[in-house]
């Protein structure tokens, strides 16, 4: 992509009221624009990285079984009554339409996705399913300042699994587990992600979540050390120690909530009469998970992580580019090599712009794109480019010829 056609600049004026960093290095990026409070809009940039990173979850979540869907934002209140959510769900944005009629913007989708299951799901022979969505979410948060980690409108993957019985959801909770930790790894994350114990409510002793540390974090997590998980501040005040091992010396920190995944039992499959027919002929309850992770937090999370003082440093999984190419005053050539990076298929973001080279270094540091190349007289007097890392201090020379082998 041309730099000089990119929708979107670098911009020096932040919205007053934005005191998020990554919501700030975004904006000041040209990634995000902010329409209100916990409100953002995507810019091309910004929606590159947020397509890879639900790129990468529904791979993981197809893997796993997952058949994709797409559930309405738009949800009639009468869901919400039958499973007694429509006065007690935290922070549920409800609107009133024609003649009167009452919905809620969907903050979780049990209430749709239950009903919707029923019309599909008899007998044993139709289980276990798992479907699920990436969808954009509303809550009615009354503090909105985390930038993308704590929005009113998000985008969210929720899954929900359906089973004949509580050993089938066990083994296949562990399987969506596994795909968790994959897909941290996956995003560069893994290092500084915990599964984390908390609370399971009725149906199970305790649920997981999949917390990130960073000082941005609005949570708390106790991690043990010595079996690489946490535990959450609701629980720890009941345990007082790792549920896995039973260590009393877990150290406090502050991390982001990037995932959980719930055992729901049968809390939505009871109201809405969700049965199945077992093979001996008897009714039961089908029994139900879910399984959350937002990617727009995740892109927020990503960033408050790895930055520096100059900007971003993205994963090259998610980068909106793998390479920034800088064209200083020499158009012709960096065009050349423009036109032979995208025809071997790779991502270039290529700075053509009419403005001064210490701007377009400036603007490649704050943009984060993992590789930096430089074509100016004094590379190409060499019959090279410069090539840097957005994470390393100093570059090197490389020659044109070799360039492509170099960049796969
Ligand atoms: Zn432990």
């Amino acid at each position: 992509m041309r730099q000089a056609r990119l929708f979107t600049k670098t911009v020096k004026e932040l919205p007053k009221d934005e005191t998020s960093y990554n919501a700030q290095v975004l904006i000041r990026a040209g990634f995000i624009d902010k329409t209100a409070a916990g409100v953002y809009a995507y810019l091309p940039l910004g929606l590159k990285v947020l397509n890879k990173i639900c790129h990468i979850i529904r791979e993981e979540m197809n893997q796993v079984g997952g058949q994709e869907i797409l559930l309405p934002a738009l949800t009639p209140k009468e869901a919400w009554v039958t499973t007694k959510r429509w006065d007690n769900f935290d922070a549920l944005f409800k609107l009133t339409g024609l003649e009167n009629k009452e919905y809620a913007l969907g903050a979780t989708h049990e209430e749709i996705v239950t009903p919707l299951a029923k019309k599909f799901i008899f007998s044993y022979r139709e289980l276990p399913l798992a479907v699920y969505q990436i969808q954009t979410k509303f809550r009615n948060e009354k503090r909105a300042k985390a930038g993308l980690i704590r929005g009113r409108e998000f985008s969210m993957k929720d899954l929900y699994s359906f089973h004949a019985s509580q050993e089938d959801l066990d083994v296949y909770y562990e399987k969506v587990k596994a795909a968790y930790f994959k897909i941290y790894e996956r995003l560069g994350l893994s290092a500084e992600t915990y599964l984390t114990y908390s609370s399971g409510g009725a149906f199970s002793k305790y649920s997981h979540e999949f917390q990130t540390l960073t000082a941005a974090g609005e949570d708390h997590i106790f991690i043990c050390e010595k079996c690489r998980v946490a535990v959450n501040r609701e629980i720890i005040n009941d345990l007082k120690a790792c549920p896995e091992c039973g260590n009393k010396k877990l150290r406090e920190e502050k991390a982001v909530e990037v995932g959980n995944i719930f055992k729901l039992g049968t809390r939505f499959s009871e109201p809405f009469k969700l049965k199945y027919r077992a093979e001996n002929g008897e009714e039961k309850p089908v029994i139900m998970a879910s399984y959350g992770i937002g990617p727009s937090r995740v892109l927020g999370t990503i960033v408050e992580l790895f930055h520096d003082e100059k900007g971003i440093i993205w994963p090259e999984s998610v980068a909106p580019f793998k390479v920034h190419l800088l064209s200083i005053n020499e158009n012709e050539a960096a065009e050349k090599i423009y036109q032979t990076l995208i025809g071997e298929g790779i991502e270039v973001l290529y700075d053509d712009r009419e403005v001064s080279a210490g701007e377009k270094f400036a603007d490649a540091d704050l943009i984060g794109c993992p590789i930096r190349l430089i074509v100016s007289a004094k590379t190409l007097a060499a019959a090279s480019v410069e090539l840097k890392r957005r994470a390393a201090k100093t570059g090197e020379l490389i020659k044109i010829e070799n360039l492509v082998v170099t960049l796969k």
